[in-house]
Protein backbone atom coordinates (compact mmCIF):
# COMPACT_ATOMS: atom_id res chain seq x y z
CA UNK A 1 0.00 0.00 0.00
CA UNK A 2 1.41 3.43 -0.78
CA UNK A 3 1.87 5.48 1.93
CA UNK A 4 1.45 9.29 1.94
CA UNK A 5 3.14 9.61 5.35
CA UNK A 6 6.32 11.47 5.37
CA UNK A 7 6.81 10.97 9.37
CA UNK A 8 4.29 10.56 12.21
CA UNK A 9 1.06 12.35 11.34
CA UNK A 10 2.30 14.77 8.53
CA UNK A 11 0.75 14.03 5.09
CA UNK A 12 2.53 15.22 1.84
CA UNK A 13 1.09 15.64 -1.55
CA UNK A 14 0.37 12.93 -4.21
CA UNK A 15 2.11 13.80 -7.41
CA UNK A 16 3.22 11.68 -10.10
CA UNK A 17 2.71 9.13 -8.14
CA UNK A 18 4.52 9.85 -5.17
CA UNK A 19 4.01 11.19 -1.72
CA UNK A 20 6.54 13.70 -1.52
CA UNK A 21 6.53 17.16 1.01
CA UNK A 22 6.08 20.64 -0.15
CA UNK A 23 8.97 21.86 -1.68
CA UNK A 24 9.71 24.44 1.24
CA UNK A 25 9.10 21.56 3.09
CA UNK A 26 6.61 24.25 4.69
CA UNK A 27 3.37 21.77 6.65
CA UNK A 28 0.07 23.63 8.26
CA UNK A 29 -1.72 21.84 11.42
CA UNK A 30 -4.91 20.66 10.98
CA UNK A 31 -7.29 20.41 14.22
CA UNK A 32 -10.63 18.83 15.09
CA UNK A 33 -13.42 21.72 15.52
CA UNK A 34 -14.80 20.25 18.38
CA UNK A 35 -11.49 19.78 20.45
CA UNK A 36 -8.34 22.22 19.34
CA UNK A 37 -6.47 19.75 21.41
CA UNK A 38 -6.93 16.59 19.21
CA UNK A 39 -4.18 17.15 16.21
CA UNK A 40 -5.41 15.50 13.44
CA UNK A 41 -2.24 15.73 11.28
CA UNK A 42 0.36 17.94 9.54
CA UNK A 43 0.08 18.61 6.10
CA UNK A 44 2.43 20.36 3.00
CA UNK A 45 1.91 23.89 2.88
CA UNK A 46 2.05 23.77 -0.92
CA UNK A 47 3.26 26.54 -3.10
CA UNK A 48 3.71 27.67 -6.83
CA UNK A 49 6.15 25.34 -7.62
CA UNK A 50 4.45 22.73 -6.03
CA UNK A 51 1.72 23.46 -8.18
CA UNK A 52 3.90 23.71 -11.28
CA UNK A 53 4.72 20.25 -10.65
CA UNK A 54 0.88 18.57 -10.05
CA UNK A 55 0.24 20.34 -13.70
CA UNK A 56 3.49 18.85 -15.31
CA UNK A 57 2.40 15.78 -13.96
CA UNK A 58 -1.03 15.84 -14.89
CA UNK A 59 -0.12 17.54 -18.39
CA UNK A 60 2.74 14.32 -19.41
CA UNK A 61 0.22 11.99 -18.28
CA UNK A 62 -2.88 13.22 -20.12
CA UNK A 63 -2.28 11.21 -23.31
CA UNK A 64 -1.56 8.41 -22.03
CA UNK A 65 -4.25 8.50 -19.64
CA UNK A 66 -7.37 9.91 -22.68
CA UNK A 67 -6.13 6.45 -24.47
CA UNK A 68 -6.24 3.99 -21.63
CA UNK A 69 -9.69 2.69 -22.33
CA UNK A 70 -13.13 3.67 -20.50
CA UNK A 71 -13.19 -0.01 -19.56
CA UNK A 72 -9.88 -0.54 -17.74
CA UNK A 73 -10.61 3.53 -16.15
CA UNK A 74 -14.06 1.56 -14.82
CA UNK A 75 -11.81 -1.27 -13.43
CA UNK A 76 -9.39 1.02 -11.57
CA UNK A 77 -12.64 2.74 -10.22
CA UNK A 78 -14.56 -0.14 -8.89
CA UNK A 79 -11.35 -1.27 -7.29
CA UNK A 80 -11.20 2.48 -5.47
CA UNK A 81 -14.52 2.18 -4.07
CA UNK A 82 -13.69 -1.55 -2.91
CA UNK A 83 -10.53 -0.12 -0.99
CA UNK A 84 -12.58 3.15 0.40
CA UNK A 85 -15.49 0.63 1.67
CA UNK A 86 -12.94 -1.42 3.13
CA UNK A 87 -11.75 1.63 5.06
CA UNK A 88 -15.26 3.39 5.79
CA UNK A 89 -15.18 3.00 9.60
CA UNK A 90 -11.66 4.76 9.44
CA UNK A 91 -12.21 7.18 7.48
CA UNK A 92 -15.55 8.01 8.79
CA UNK A 93 -13.90 8.64 11.78
CA UNK A 94 -11.53 10.88 10.64
CA UNK A 95 -14.21 12.97 8.68
CA UNK A 96 -15.88 13.71 11.58
CA UNK A 97 -12.70 14.45 13.64
CA UNK A 98 -11.88 16.80 11.17
CA UNK A 99 -14.85 18.27 10.19
CA UNK A 100 -17.19 18.16 13.09
CA UNK A 101 -20.40 16.02 11.24
CA UNK A 102 -21.76 13.23 13.33
CA UNK A 103 -20.14 9.64 13.49
CA UNK A 104 -23.17 8.78 11.87
CA UNK A 105 -22.98 11.60 8.97
CA UNK A 106 -19.04 10.80 8.62
CA UNK A 107 -19.69 7.22 7.81
CA UNK A 108 -22.99 7.69 6.06
CA UNK A 109 -20.83 10.30 4.00
CA UNK A 110 -18.18 8.18 3.79
CA UNK A 111 -20.31 5.31 1.89
CA UNK A 112 -21.67 7.97 -0.45
CA UNK A 113 -18.39 8.68 -2.19
CA UNK A 114 -18.16 4.51 -2.18
CA UNK A 115 -21.37 4.65 -4.12
CA UNK A 116 -20.25 7.49 -6.26
CA UNK A 117 -17.13 5.75 -7.47
CA UNK A 118 -19.70 2.98 -8.79
CA UNK A 119 -21.33 4.68 -10.41
CA UNK A 120 -19.03 6.23 -12.39
CA UNK A 121 -17.18 3.03 -13.03
CA UNK A 122 -20.38 1.82 -14.25
CA UNK A 123 -21.03 5.28 -15.86
CA UNK A 124 -17.41 5.19 -18.32
CA UNK A 125 -19.02 1.99 -19.77
CA UNK A 126 -22.18 3.70 -20.93
CA UNK A 127 -22.22 4.47 -24.89
CA UNK A 128 -20.77 8.57 -24.96
CA UNK A 129 -21.57 9.58 -28.57
CA UNK A 130 -24.69 9.27 -31.39
CA UNK A 131 -24.68 8.65 -35.01
CA UNK A 132 -26.36 11.48 -37.13
CA UNK A 133 -28.09 10.86 -40.57
CA UNK A 134 -25.95 12.83 -43.08
CA UNK A 135 -26.83 14.55 -46.53
CA UNK A 136 -24.35 11.56 -47.84
CA UNK A 137 -25.70 8.10 -47.84
CA UNK A 138 -21.96 7.08 -47.79
CA UNK A 139 -21.12 9.05 -44.76
CA UNK A 140 -20.52 8.10 -41.50
CA UNK A 141 -21.66 10.87 -39.09
CA UNK A 142 -21.01 10.25 -35.39
CA UNK A 143 -19.92 11.96 -32.49
CA UNK A 144 -17.64 11.34 -30.06
CA UNK A 145 -16.88 12.72 -26.65
CA UNK A 146 -13.23 13.64 -25.70
CA UNK A 147 -11.95 14.60 -22.47
CA UNK A 148 -10.77 18.06 -21.56
CA UNK A 149 -7.26 17.20 -20.38
CA UNK A 150 -5.99 18.82 -17.39
CA UNK A 151 -8.42 19.83 -14.85
CA UNK A 152 -8.40 21.54 -11.45
CA UNK A 153 -10.66 20.28 -8.64
CA UNK A 154 -11.03 22.70 -6.11
CA UNK A 155 -13.42 21.68 -3.01
CA UNK A 156 -15.11 23.08 0.31
CA UNK A 157 -14.93 21.58 3.85
CA UNK A 158 -18.16 20.82 4.41
CA UNK A 159 -18.50 17.53 2.66
CA UNK A 160 -14.97 17.05 2.64
CA UNK A 161 -15.03 13.25 0.84
CA UNK A 162 -18.09 12.98 -1.16
CA UNK A 163 -17.30 16.75 -3.02
CA UNK A 164 -13.91 15.74 -3.71
CA UNK A 165 -15.47 12.33 -5.15
CA UNK A 166 -17.92 13.29 -7.42
CA UNK A 167 -15.75 15.55 -8.83
CA UNK A 168 -12.45 13.23 -8.74
CA UNK A 169 -14.78 10.25 -10.26
CA UNK A 170 -16.38 11.85 -13.41
CA UNK A 171 -12.66 13.58 -14.68
CA UNK A 172 -11.08 10.08 -13.67
CA UNK A 173 -13.77 8.27 -15.73
CA UNK A 174 -13.95 10.58 -18.90
CA UNK A 175 -10.48 10.51 -19.44
CA UNK A 176 -9.22 13.72 -17.71
CA UNK A 177 -6.40 14.13 -15.33
CA UNK A 178 -6.72 16.15 -12.58
CA UNK A 179 -5.04 18.47 -9.90
CA UNK A 180 -6.92 18.50 -6.88
CA UNK A 181 -7.06 20.92 -4.57
CA UNK A 182 -9.25 20.28 -1.10
CA UNK A 183 -10.18 22.94 1.66
CA UNK A 184 -7.51 23.61 4.05
CA UNK A 185 -9.38 22.60 7.13
CA UNK A 186 -10.28 18.88 5.73
CA UNK A 187 -6.80 18.05 4.04
CA UNK A 188 -6.88 14.15 5.45
CA UNK A 189 -10.20 13.21 4.00
CA UNK A 190 -8.45 14.55 0.69
CA UNK A 191 -5.28 12.22 1.29
CA UNK A 192 -7.83 9.34 1.79
CA UNK A 193 -9.75 9.38 -1.30
CA UNK A 194 -6.38 10.15 -3.10
CA UNK A 195 -4.81 6.47 -1.43
CA UNK A 196 -7.92 4.86 -2.09
CA UNK A 197 -7.11 5.78 -6.60
CA UNK A 198 -3.58 5.33 -6.00
CA UNK A 199 -4.19 1.94 -4.42
CA UNK A 200 -6.15 0.81 -6.78
CA UNK A 201 -3.16 1.23 -9.83
CA UNK A 202 -4.26 4.71 -11.03
CA UNK A 203 -1.19 5.70 -13.27
CA UNK A 204 1.73 7.89 -12.27
CA UNK A 205 0.16 11.93 -12.48
CA UNK A 206 -3.45 10.87 -13.54
CA UNK A 207 -4.39 12.65 -10.43
CA UNK A 208 -2.23 15.00 -8.57
CA UNK A 209 -3.14 16.19 -5.03
CA UNK A 210 -1.65 19.40 -3.76
CA UNK A 211 -2.66 20.39 -0.29
CA UNK A 212 -2.34 24.59 0.92
CA UNK A 213 -4.15 27.86 1.26
CA UNK A 214 -6.17 29.22 -1.49
CA UNK A 215 -3.71 31.77 -2.18
CA UNK A 216 -0.26 29.90 -2.46
CA UNK A 217 -1.98 27.04 -4.37
CA UNK A 218 -5.67 27.99 -5.79
CA UNK A 219 -4.41 30.96 -7.39
CA UNK A 220 -1.30 29.79 -9.37
CA UNK A 221 -3.50 26.23 -10.16
CA UNK A 222 -6.42 28.39 -11.77
CA UNK A 223 -4.05 30.67 -13.30
CA UNK A 224 -1.63 27.89 -15.09
CA UNK A 225 -2.97 28.06 -18.91
CA UNK A 226 -2.10 24.04 -19.35
CA UNK A 227 -5.54 24.11 -17.05
CA UNK A 228 -8.16 23.96 -19.16
CA UNK A 229 -10.93 23.05 -16.96
CA UNK A 230 -11.74 24.40 -13.09
CA UNK A 231 -14.45 23.02 -11.30
CA UNK A 232 -15.00 24.81 -7.88
CA UNK A 233 -17.38 24.21 -5.22
CA UNK A 234 -17.89 26.79 -2.54
CA UNK A 235 -18.59 30.46 -1.61
CA UNK A 236 -20.26 32.91 -3.89
CA UNK A 237 -17.53 35.11 -3.25
CA UNK A 238 -14.96 33.54 -4.71
CA UNK A 239 -16.87 31.78 -7.60
CA UNK A 240 -17.61 35.52 -8.87
CA UNK A 241 -13.27 35.57 -8.97
CA UNK A 242 -13.04 32.37 -10.86
CA UNK A 243 -15.84 33.51 -13.28
CA UNK A 244 -13.55 36.57 -14.21
CA UNK A 245 -10.63 34.70 -14.57
CA UNK A 246 -11.48 31.76 -16.28
CA UNK A 247 -13.70 34.23 -19.14
CA UNK A 248 -10.16 35.97 -19.27
CA UNK A 249 -8.13 32.68 -20.02
CA UNK A 250 -10.69 31.26 -21.86
CA UNK A 251 -10.69 27.85 -19.40
CA UNK A 252 -13.82 25.87 -19.42
CA UNK A 253 -15.92 26.51 -15.57
CA UNK A 254 -18.35 24.53 -13.16
CA UNK A 255 -18.87 26.38 -10.28
CA UNK A 256 -21.28 25.15 -7.35
CA UNK A 257 -21.97 27.68 -4.88
CA UNK A 258 -24.41 28.63 -2.09
CA UNK A 259 -28.31 28.56 -1.56
CA UNK A 260 -30.50 30.09 0.77
CA UNK A 261 -32.92 27.27 0.57
CA UNK A 262 -36.67 27.32 1.15
CA UNK A 263 -39.32 24.54 3.15
CA UNK A 264 -42.76 26.01 2.59
CA UNK A 265 -45.01 24.20 4.86
CA UNK A 266 -48.47 24.62 3.95
CA UNK A 267 -52.06 24.34 6.56
CA UNK A 268 -52.47 20.75 4.72
CA UNK A 269 -49.04 19.20 5.80
CA UNK A 270 -48.52 16.56 8.06
CA UNK A 271 -46.98 18.89 10.98
CA UNK A 272 -45.04 16.16 12.63
CA UNK A 273 -43.41 15.10 9.31
CA UNK A 274 -42.89 18.76 7.96
CA UNK A 275 -40.97 19.04 11.63
CA UNK A 276 -38.34 16.00 11.18
CA UNK A 277 -37.98 17.16 7.30
CA UNK A 278 -37.22 20.54 8.20
CA UNK A 279 -35.75 20.37 11.26
CA UNK A 280 -32.96 17.91 9.70
CA UNK A 281 -32.99 19.66 6.43
CA UNK A 282 -31.89 23.24 8.67
CA UNK A 283 -29.60 21.80 11.63
CA UNK A 284 -27.71 18.65 10.57
CA UNK A 285 -23.98 18.90 9.55
CA UNK A 286 -24.63 22.04 11.98
CA UNK A 287 -26.24 23.62 9.11
CA UNK A 288 -23.29 23.66 6.88
CA UNK A 289 -24.65 22.34 3.66
CA UNK A 290 -25.02 24.49 0.50
CA UNK A 291 -28.77 22.32 0.63
CA UNK A 292 -29.42 23.26 4.56
CA UNK A 293 -33.43 24.67 4.61
CA UNK A 294 -32.45 28.32 6.29
CA UNK A 295 -36.11 29.89 5.51
CA UNK A 296 -39.59 27.90 7.13
CA UNK A 297 -42.09 29.31 5.14
CA UNK A 298 -45.81 28.36 7.05
CA UNK A 299 -48.62 29.18 6.75
CA UNK A 300 -49.94 31.73 8.72
CA UNK A 301 -52.80 29.72 9.93
CA UNK A 302 -50.51 27.19 10.94
CA UNK A 303 -47.38 29.27 11.94
CA UNK A 304 -47.86 29.59 15.83
CA UNK A 305 -48.11 25.92 15.92
CA UNK A 306 -45.40 25.21 14.16
CA UNK A 307 -43.28 27.13 15.60
CA UNK A 308 -44.15 26.11 18.73
CA UNK A 309 -42.96 22.64 17.83
CA UNK A 310 -40.15 23.68 16.04
CA UNK A 311 -38.85 25.56 19.24
CA UNK A 312 -39.47 22.15 21.40
CA UNK A 313 -37.44 19.88 19.04
CA UNK A 314 -34.70 22.39 18.19
CA UNK A 315 -33.67 23.08 21.81
CA UNK A 316 -33.88 19.57 22.63
CA UNK A 317 -30.98 18.54 20.06
CA UNK A 318 -27.85 17.18 21.62
CA UNK A 319 -25.02 19.59 21.18
CA UNK A 320 -21.62 17.95 21.35
CA UNK A 321 -18.78 15.48 20.68
CA UNK A 322 -19.18 14.53 17.07
CA UNK A 323 -17.56 10.95 17.40
CA UNK A 324 -20.12 10.03 20.45
CA UNK A 325 -23.44 8.31 19.50
CA UNK A 326 -25.87 10.54 21.49
CA UNK A 327 -24.81 13.81 19.24
CA UNK A 328 -26.78 15.43 16.80
CA UNK A 329 -25.20 18.15 16.21
CA UNK A 330 -21.37 19.20 16.31
CA UNK A 331 -19.19 22.32 16.28
CA UNK A 332 -19.04 24.34 13.29
CA UNK A 333 -15.98 24.19 11.01
CA UNK A 334 -13.75 27.13 12.69
CA UNK A 335 -13.47 29.52 15.45
CA UNK A 336 -14.33 32.38 13.08
CA UNK A 337 -17.58 30.48 11.66
CA UNK A 338 -18.74 29.79 15.49
CA UNK A 339 -18.10 33.97 16.40
CA UNK A 340 -19.72 34.93 12.76
CA UNK A 341 -22.74 32.72 13.00
CA UNK A 342 -23.43 34.16 17.07
CA UNK A 343 -22.67 37.14 15.73
CA UNK A 344 -25.44 37.38 13.27
CA UNK A 345 -27.55 35.99 15.95
CA UNK A 346 -26.92 38.87 18.13
CA UNK A 347 -27.72 41.29 15.19
CA UNK A 348 -30.73 39.81 14.18
CA UNK A 349 -32.47 39.76 17.96
CA UNK A 350 -30.71 43.42 18.05
CA UNK A 351 -33.20 44.52 15.09
CA UNK A 352 -36.05 43.34 16.52
CA UNK A 353 -36.51 39.77 15.49
CA UNK A 354 -38.20 37.26 17.77
CA UNK A 355 -35.07 34.61 18.71
CA UNK A 356 -37.11 31.73 19.46
CA UNK A 357 -34.43 29.88 20.87
CA UNK A 358 -30.59 28.95 20.65
CA UNK A 359 -27.84 31.20 19.24
CA UNK A 360 -25.31 31.28 21.88
CA UNK A 361 -21.92 29.90 21.75
CA UNK A 362 -21.87 27.29 23.79
CA UNK A 363 -19.08 26.08 26.73
CA UNK A 364 -20.37 23.56 28.93
CA UNK A 365 -20.20 19.86 29.20
CA UNK A 366 -16.82 19.37 26.95
CA UNK A 367 -17.71 21.94 24.19
CA UNK A 368 -15.39 23.90 25.84
CA UNK A 369 -12.68 23.50 23.55
CA UNK A 370 -14.81 22.98 20.30
CA UNK A 371 -16.75 25.61 18.16
CA UNK A 372 -20.01 25.11 19.16
CA UNK A 373 -23.41 27.21 18.89
CA UNK A 374 -26.61 26.37 20.22
CA UNK A 375 -29.14 25.54 17.25
CA UNK A 376 -30.98 29.01 16.67
CA UNK A 377 -34.57 29.52 16.00
CA UNK A 378 -36.34 32.92 14.87
CA UNK A 379 -39.48 33.72 14.36
CA UNK A 380 -41.24 36.78 12.48
CA UNK A 381 -38.50 37.03 10.12
CA UNK A 382 -39.09 39.35 6.87
CA UNK A 383 -38.00 38.00 3.11
CA UNK A 384 -36.10 41.19 2.69
CA UNK A 385 -34.30 41.41 6.17
CA UNK A 386 -30.86 39.59 6.18
CA UNK A 387 -31.92 36.59 7.82
CA UNK A 388 -34.17 36.23 4.71
CA UNK A 389 -31.56 36.87 2.12
CA UNK A 390 -28.12 35.77 3.51
CA UNK A 391 -26.84 32.66 3.56
CA UNK A 392 -25.39 32.24 7.06
CA UNK A 393 -23.98 28.44 6.79
CA UNK A 394 -24.72 27.87 10.10
CA UNK A 395 -27.68 25.54 12.73
CA UNK A 396 -30.19 28.74 12.25
CA UNK A 397 -33.12 28.83 10.47
CA UNK A 398 -35.57 31.44 10.46
CA UNK A 399 -40.03 31.32 10.17
CA UNK A 400 -41.49 33.31 7.80
CA UNK A 401 -45.09 33.44 7.92
CA UNK A 402 -47.05 33.78 4.92
CA UNK A 403 -50.84 33.58 3.53
CA UNK A 404 -51.17 30.70 0.99
CA UNK A 405 -49.18 29.54 -1.62
CA UNK A 406 -48.54 32.29 -3.85
CA UNK A 407 -47.00 34.21 -1.47
CA UNK A 408 -45.18 30.99 -0.30
CA UNK A 409 -43.72 30.93 -3.79
CA UNK A 410 -43.03 34.75 -3.98
CA UNK A 411 -41.51 34.74 -0.89
CA UNK A 412 -39.46 31.20 -1.42
CA UNK A 413 -38.53 32.65 -5.02
CA UNK A 414 -37.54 36.39 -3.53
CA UNK A 415 -33.75 35.21 -3.42
CA UNK A 416 -30.27 35.56 -5.40
CA UNK A 417 -30.01 31.77 -4.83
CA UNK A 418 -31.77 28.96 -6.27
CA UNK A 419 -30.27 25.79 -5.44
CA UNK A 420 -32.87 23.57 -3.37
CA UNK A 421 -36.31 23.43 -1.64
CA UNK A 422 -38.96 21.57 -0.05
CA UNK A 423 -42.76 21.99 -0.06
CA UNK A 424 -45.11 19.98 2.48
CA UNK A 425 -48.23 19.43 1.78
CA UNK A 426 -51.28 16.71 0.77
CA UNK A 427 -52.15 18.63 -2.43
CA UNK A 428 -51.07 16.89 -5.72
CA UNK A 429 -51.92 20.10 -7.54
CA UNK A 430 -49.81 22.40 -5.44
CA UNK A 431 -47.39 20.06 -5.51
CA UNK A 432 -47.39 20.11 -9.42
CA UNK A 433 -47.35 24.03 -8.96
CA UNK A 434 -44.46 24.04 -7.04
CA UNK A 435 -42.63 21.78 -8.75
CA UNK A 436 -43.30 23.66 -12.06
CA UNK A 437 -42.63 27.54 -10.59
CA UNK A 438 -40.49 27.30 -7.76
CA UNK A 439 -36.51 29.14 -9.05
CA UNK A 440 -34.32 25.68 -7.59
CA UNK A 441 -32.22 23.36 -9.13
CA UNK A 442 -33.68 20.20 -6.83
CA UNK A 443 -36.90 20.65 -5.59
CA UNK A 444 -38.33 17.77 -2.93
CA UNK A 445 -41.99 17.41 -1.91
CA UNK A 446 -42.01 15.87 1.54
CA UNK A 447 -38.67 15.54 1.78
CA UNK A 448 -36.05 17.49 3.10
CA UNK A 449 -34.29 20.60 0.92
CA UNK A 450 -30.73 18.32 1.68
CA UNK A 451 -31.30 15.03 0.00
CA UNK A 452 -29.37 14.83 -3.44
CA UNK A 453 -28.80 10.86 -5.01
CA UNK A 454 -25.68 10.55 -7.05
CA UNK A 455 -27.05 9.21 -10.45
CA UNK A 456 -29.48 12.32 -10.99
CA UNK A 457 -28.07 16.08 -11.72
CA UNK A 458 -26.72 18.31 -8.83
CA UNK A 459 -26.61 22.07 -8.57
CA UNK A 460 -28.65 25.45 -8.57
CA UNK A 461 -30.17 27.70 -10.80
CA UNK A 462 -29.62 32.01 -10.56
CA UNK A 463 -26.84 32.73 -8.55
CA UNK A 464 -26.40 29.36 -7.02
CA UNK A 465 -23.90 27.83 -9.93
CA UNK A 466 -22.89 28.22 -13.30
CA UNK A 467 -25.82 26.34 -14.56
CA UNK A 468 -23.96 23.57 -15.45
CA UNK A 469 -24.55 20.39 -13.48
CA UNK A 470 -22.27 17.77 -11.46
CA UNK A 471 -23.30 13.86 -10.43
CA UNK A 472 -25.40 11.58 -12.72
CA UNK A 473 -24.91 11.49 -16.61
CA UNK A 474 -24.90 15.48 -16.24
CA UNK A 475 -21.25 15.47 -15.29
CA UNK A 476 -20.37 14.69 -18.52
CA UNK A 477 -21.10 17.60 -20.14
CA UNK A 478 -18.43 19.45 -18.08
CA UNK A 479 -15.23 16.54 -18.10
CA UNK A 480 -15.77 16.04 -22.10
CA UNK A 481 -16.04 17.66 -25.15
CA UNK A 482 -17.62 16.95 -28.32
CA UNK A 483 -16.00 15.74 -31.36
CA UNK A 484 -17.66 15.50 -34.97
CA UNK A 485 -16.69 13.19 -37.02
CA UNK A 486 -17.54 12.98 -41.02
CA UNK A 487 -16.30 9.99 -42.33
CA UNK A 488 -16.56 9.18 -45.85
CA UNK A 489 -14.80 6.22 -47.94
CA UNK A 490 -11.85 7.00 -50.62
CA UNK A 491 -13.61 7.45 -54.38
CA UNK A 492 -14.08 4.19 -56.04
P1 LIG B 1 -14.58 28.84 -0.07
O1 LIG B 1 -13.98 29.67 0.98
O2 LIG B 1 -15.04 29.51 -1.33
O3 LIG B 1 -13.48 27.72 -0.41
C1 LIG B 1 -13.74 26.65 -1.29
C2 LIG B 1 -12.43 26.13 -1.85
O4 LIG B 1 -11.83 27.13 -2.68
C3 LIG B 1 -11.36 25.82 -0.79
O5 LIG B 1 -10.59 24.74 -1.22
C4 LIG B 1 -10.53 27.10 -0.76
O6 LIG B 1 -9.23 26.91 -0.25
C5 LIG B 1 -10.51 27.43 -2.25
N1 LIG B 1 -10.28 28.83 -2.60
C6 LIG B 1 -10.63 29.93 -1.89
N2 LIG B 1 -10.26 31.05 -2.56
C7 LIG B 1 -9.70 30.64 -3.73
C8 LIG B 1 -9.14 31.32 -4.86
N3 LIG B 1 -9.10 32.65 -4.92
N4 LIG B 1 -8.66 30.60 -5.88
C9 LIG B 1 -8.73 29.24 -5.86
N5 LIG B 1 -9.21 28.54 -4.80
C10 LIG B 1 -9.72 29.22 -3.76
O7 LIG B 1 -15.85 28.01 0.46
P2 LIG B 1 -15.97 27.14 1.79
O8 LIG B 1 -16.06 28.05 2.96
O9 LIG B 1 -14.94 26.07 1.79
O10 LIG B 1 -17.39 26.42 1.55
C11 LIG B 1 -18.61 26.96 1.95
C12 LIG B 1 -19.40 27.45 0.75
O11 LIG B 1 -19.50 26.43 -0.22
C13 LIG B 1 -20.83 27.81 1.10
O12 LIG B 1 -21.19 28.99 0.44
C14 LIG B 1 -21.63 26.63 0.55
O13 LIG B 1 -22.98 26.90 0.25
C15 LIG B 1 -20.85 26.28 -0.66
N6 LIG B 1 -21.11 24.91 -1.08
C16 LIG B 1 -21.81 24.71 -2.24
C17 LIG B 1 -22.12 23.42 -2.65
C18 LIG B 1 -22.88 23.17 -3.93
O14 LIG B 1 -22.79 22.07 -4.47
N7 LIG B 1 -23.61 24.15 -4.45
C19 LIG B 1 -21.71 22.34 -1.88
C20 LIG B 1 -20.99 22.59 -0.70
C21 LIG B 1 -20.69 23.88 -0.32
P3 LIG B 1 -8.90 27.06 1.33
O15 LIG B 1 -9.69 26.03 2.03
O16 LIG B 1 -7.43 26.81 1.38
O17 LIG B 1 -9.30 28.46 1.72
Amino acid sequence: MTTPATKMETYGNYINGEWRPAASGGTFENRSPANTDDLVGHFAASAAEDVAAAVTAAAEAADGWRRTSPIARANILFKAAEILASRTEQIGRELTREEGKTLKEGLGETGRAVQILRYYAGEAQQPAGENYPSASPYTLLYTAREPLGVVALITPWNFPIAIPTWKVAPALAFGNTVVFKPASYTPLCAVRLTEALADAGLPPGVLNLVTGSAGSVGDPLVQDDRVVGISFTGSNQVGAELRMLAAKRGAKLQLELGGKNPAIVLADADMEHALTHVVNGAMMSTGQKCTATSRAIVDRSVADRFTEMLSARISGLTVGDPLLAETQIGPLISEEAAERVAGEVGAAKDSGVTLVTGGSRLRENGTGKGHFVAPALFSGVTSDSRLGQEELFGPVLGVIAVDGMDEALAVANNVRFGLSASLFTRDLGKALAFAREIQAGIVHVNSETAGAEPQVPFGGMKGSSSYSREQGKAARDFFTQIKTVYLDPPPS
